[in-house]
């Protein structure tokens, strides 16, 4: 099977195992674990953040970093295909009574003209105030798109002041850091909270970190307790997301070339645009498809291919450390026989 749903499929490499199994370890609960220690200092610094703390996801590092900000019954912005928003389960309303409003873009961007009038930081008695706003960068169902670091700046300017926070959903941080070019830390100093992910693209079987300001951080790590996501032992797994960062980060963009190769592919049957690739997620646009996206990825199964329908009129495909760029050219054909008329 060359399996493209998702770059969370990876397995830990033999290299990676044996990190694991050499970590150093205490219990993480009392802080005392060496190497999740060095893991949350090393990432923290990376994105020019005081502090950071290890959680079992990103979805749970994007509900510690948000809660940070937001009070029950306050608001948080966000784009309306987010991560948090689409794909939490509704946790962060669920465990933290935040409300959310939402802006659209088709490439899941920041649009600051609809930002600015949304934004209602002292709203009053009658009115929800904002009190944060997430970005997604990359953003997953937008395609993998990179936020121009431009726009970043420019919502960090149009928040100033407000006392409005911004907390970046980084589960892709890397690829867009590999795609753009742009520092980690610059990224990483326009924003509140930072969230990333080691379990997608830097292939780690289990972990995120959020980073922040010290004090944030302390009363995430209370939190996190008390959702009852304490651990243990927890250097086995911080050990991978190390060595992850020692190995893996580079060759993301080996990722992003074989997106395009699989783009340049589907382009010949009219499914995408290969100039919309960014990083590692390819979206196939079915709406003029012979097949709709539950049998595409049916058909695609039944000859050795995964790939995930991810809405009504589309597929996704993403590019990882486990599939090779031969596997992706022979996932790519197929799906071309498959779609051909
Ligand atoms: C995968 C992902 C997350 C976190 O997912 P978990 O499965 O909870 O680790 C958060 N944001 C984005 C954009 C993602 O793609």
């Amino acid at each position: 099977m060359i399996d493209l749903r998702s770059d969370t499929v990876t397995r830990p490499t033999p290299g990676m195992l044996a990190a694991m199994t050499r970590a150093e370890t205490g219990d993480d609960v009392y802080a005392e674990d060496p190497t999740v220690r060095a893991l949350e200092e090393r990432i923290a610094s990376m994105l020019g953040h005081e502090a950071g703390l290890f959680t079992v996801t990103g979805s749970l590092a994007n509900m510690l970093g948000i809660r940070t900000w937001v009070r029950p019954g306050q608001e948080l912005l966000c784009e309306s295909q987010a991560h948090v928003v689409r794909a939490e389960l509704g946790g962060h309303a669920a465990w933290h009574g935040v409300t959310t409003r939402t802006w659209s873009h088709p490439r899941g961007r920041v649009d600051l003209d609809a930002m600015g009038s949304m934004l209602a930081p002292d709203a009053g008695p009658y009115l929800v105030s904002t009190a944060a706003i997430a970005v997604e960068n990359t953003h997953n169902f937008a395609g993998g798109t990179v936020q121009p670091l431009a726009d970043l700046e420019a919502l960090r300017d149009l928040i100033d002041g407000t006392g409005v926070r911004l907390h970046l959903d980084g589960a892709r941080l890397w690829n867009a850091h590999v795609a753009s070019g742009t520092a980690l830390a610059l990224y990483g100093e326009l924003f509140d909270t930072v969230s990333v992910c080691l379990s997608k693209g830097l292939g780690a079987p289990i972990g995120s970190v959020l980073v922040g300001p010290r004090e944030a951080i302390g009363r995430a790590r209370q939190w996190r307790k008390r959702m009852g996501a304490g651990w243990r032992q927890a250097g086995l797994l911080a050990a991978a997301g190390n060595y992850a960062l020692d190995h893996h980060l580079d060759r993301l963009a080996d990722d992003h070339a074989n997106a395009q190769m699989i783009a340049r592919l589907l382009a010949g049957v009219g499914v995408v645009d290969p100039g919309a690739v960014e990083t590692n997620i390819v979206l196939l646009d079915m709406a003029a498809a012979r097949l709709r996206p539950s049998e595409l990825v049916e058909t695609a199964r039944a000859e050795g291919v995964l790939v995930a329908a991810v809405g009504p009129q589309t597929v996704r495909l993403i590019t990882h450390l486990d599939v090779t760029a031969d596997d992706c050219r022979k996932a790519a054909e197929t799906l071309v026989r498959l779609l051909d008329t």
